[in-house]
């Protein structure tokens, strides 16, 4: 039997969180924004002093606790830290991170956990490929390079603007993020076959949600 879950898949800035957020609100479903997990994983590591070249063993995770409220909060031992690992080091460092087999072994098994235990919304790369192939619903949210980068520097001024960065350097990180998350070996960044696609370009939020509850809703 099919897992009651919507995955909804797709590279950075593609309108993933916003999107999962709303359609698990309209469904009363949990929503569970998996990158913020890795993002966590970096920002755990980083403290412990470890960096993407070291080798990482069960043993450097062992401690690790990553909770979440119902307002979407994420907090790592306690702490919320929704807000510290939106930083571009710590997306850096989230997708250097993942490459590493312990950190999605341990990852995956606690997102299939929480997907398991109650009808959800998970978000990511690799939901609909790896942590849940027999999710009801699957979907791939994409969009132009630009426009996500766009997205992604907005939504970043608007945080801190203060930030000294440039919409050129977010593009850039971007495309070198992107272009790891899909070639990595364990779970990249791909379109399952059976997942929906849809190009956010150019398109209102609502628009997208309203396509996505369209077909979960039949
Ligand atoms: O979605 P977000 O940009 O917050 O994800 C941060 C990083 O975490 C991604 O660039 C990717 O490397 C990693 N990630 C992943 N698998 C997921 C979600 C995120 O590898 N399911």
């Amino acid at each position: 039997m099919k897992k009651n879950v919507i995955a909804i898949d797709g590279p950075s800035g593609a309108g993933k969180s916003t999107v999962a957020k709303i359609v698990a609100e309209k469904l009363g479903y949990f929503y569970l924004n998996t990158g913020a997990m890795y993002r966590a994983v970096a920002l755990f590591l980083k403290q412990k002093g470890k960096t993407p070249d070291d080798t990482i063993t069960e043993e450097d995770l062992k401690g690790l606790d990553i909770d979440f409220d119902e307002k979407g909060n994420i907090y790592l031992n306690g702490e919320n830290v929704s807000d510290k690992i939106l930083t571009p080091e710590i997306s850096k460092l989230a997708s250097d991170f993942s490459k590493i087999p312990v950190v999605r072994k341990i990852l995956t098994e606690q997102q299939r956990k929480i997907g398991s235990s109650r009808p959800s919304v998970l978000e990511g790369r690799d939901i609909g490929t790896v942590v849940f192939p027999d999710a009801k619903y699957k979907f791939f949210l994409d969009a132009s390079a630009e426009e996500r980068a766009r997205r992604r520097y907005k939504q970043l001024k608007e945080k801190n603007p203060k930030m000294e960065i440039s919409f050129e350097e977010i593009l850039k990180q971007q495309k070198e993020r992107d272009k790891q998350d899909s070639s990595r070996d364990i779970a990249p960044l791909k379109k399952a076959d059976d997942a929906v696609y849809i190009d956010t370009t150019g398109m209102e939020i609502e628009d997208v949600v309203k396509k996505i509850l369209k077909i979960v809703k039949g």
